[in-house]
């Protein structure tokens, strides 16, 4: 039902404070674990940032053409806040160049009920030689009607990343994954990072490796208070590591004897940068820290999908959300919603529940699990100074750049 607005100059009422009223958001098109064509938005504030958001809105990232092979298209979903179903919205692009806009078309209406609950459709045109923004605008009553809603597309030139991997047999004990499991794997990972423009492929040789005189057969014991330079993970990270490609290792299992007890298979994986490795030569009986990441057998793919993900990120220099380690992890919104969350399940109750990651019914998916919904995979694209690598897709690119994922 429309309602009245009384617009003030607040410079002319001193005692006024100003409200910003949104009309529309731009939100994720999806509501459960990630999908290729649906990022999700960077809707941290409202700060203009002329480097990577120059829109008055949230800002999402989708990966440039990869060679041949056209970019893939991007949901984006419109929620109307103060706005009724049926005022006519018009959907334009500044840079058409940049970005195509596929639905609606250019100059037609967002309907409401095509493609559903008002879902935009948008795919890279090409792919330009360095990260570009482009504004996706909302007009009222035509194209070029006043703008009720705005957002930022940045476009990213993919950058490509050699995966190497290994599964390694410890005291004679072998992991049950195999080519399959890091193919699938992949693909998950694929699909989260696609909103930071970075794309894995699989090197076609799967390295099995051997070791004995550890712990436990078929297990890494983080025996160290520091887990990225214990003892037994660092032997392993060192068997035989293709110098051109990011180095993934998979065990049967990861028990953490260092926290007190065997906390048998909590720690799902651990990511290193070349620069945390380079940090720990060898030393006496240590054989030295090494980049690349170690996971276990997974027994969820889509989790350990997002854990692939989450390695990759510490791997191209990425720490948790707002560098809060545990036990002062940073649990809001965004932190829940966020690749580099500290933990990959959240409990009830918590923010989550209501931002779209924890729908699923009972068993679907393996979601919820054992009450707990699963964190976000959201990638920051916004620059706070305010919050620790906010903008982690420039971090992650900067870092892939630089090969922060090859070994020391
Ligand atoms: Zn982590």
């Amino acid at each position: 039902m429309p309602f009245p607005l009384h617009l003030f100059n607040p410079q002319n009422f001193a005692r006024l404070t100003p409200r910003r009223v949104s009309l529309v958001r731009f939100v994720r098109a999806i509501d459960d674990v990630a999908v290729v064509d649906a990022s999700d938005p960077d809707d941290r504030g409202f700060d203009l940032d002329p480097t990577f958001a120059n829109a008055h809105g949230p800002a999402f990232g989708i990966s440039g053409p990869d060679g041949a092979t056209t970019a893939q298209q991007c949901r984006i979903r419109v929620i109307r806040d103060r706005l009724e179903p049926a005022v006519p919205l018009f959907p334009t692009i500044a840079d058409p160049a940049l970005v195509t806009q596929v639905s609606p078309a250019p100059g037609a209406v967002l309907n409401p009920s095509f493609p559903g609950d008002d879902t935009l459709i948008v795919r890279a045109a090409r792919a330009p030689a360095t990260d570009t923004s482009t504004t996706l605008s909302l007009h009222f009553g035509s194209a070029t009607g006043p703008v009720v809603g705005e957002c930022t597309i940045r476009v990213l030139p993919i950058i490509p990343i050699t995966v190497k991997g290994h599964l390694v047999t410890i005291n004679g004990g072998a992991p049950s994954s195999n080519r399959a499991t890091f193919d699938a794997l992949l693909l998950r990972a694929n699909i989260i990072l696609a909103a930071a423009g970075i794309k894995l492929t699989l090197d076609p040789v799967i390295q099995p490796e051997n070791i004995s005189g550890l712990r436990t057969a078929n297990t890494i014991s983080l025996l160290n208070s520091t887990a990225h330079f214990d003892s037994e993970l660092s032997q392993v990270m060192r068997l035989r590591p293709l110098s051109s490609a990011l180095n993934v290792y998979i065990v049967g299992n990861i028990d953490q004897i260092s926290s007190g007890g065997n906390n048998h298979n909590v720690v799902a994986g651990v990511g290193i940068s070349s620069v945390r490795a380079a940090s720990r030569p060898p030393s006496g009986t240590y054989v030295g820290g090494q980049t690349g990441f170690v996971t276990r057998d997974p027994d969820d793919l889509d989790l350990f999908g997002w854990v692939f993900a989450h390695e990759l990120g510490h791997v191209l220099t990425l720490e948790h959300y707002n560098n809060k380690q545990v036990p002062n992890v940073q649990s809001n919104n965004w932190s829940q919603r966020n690749i580099m969350y500290n933990h990959v399940n959240v409990f009830t109750g918590n923010p989550v529940n209501s931002i779209g990651y924890g729908i699923h019914g009972a068993g679907a998916l393996g979601l919820p699990v054992n009450g707990r919904f699963r964190s976000g995979a959201f990638i920051g694209i916004k620059q706070f100074t305010r919050i620790f690598q906010s903008n982690q897709s420039f971090t992650m690119r900067t870092a892939a750049n630089n090969g922060t994922f090859l070994i020391v």
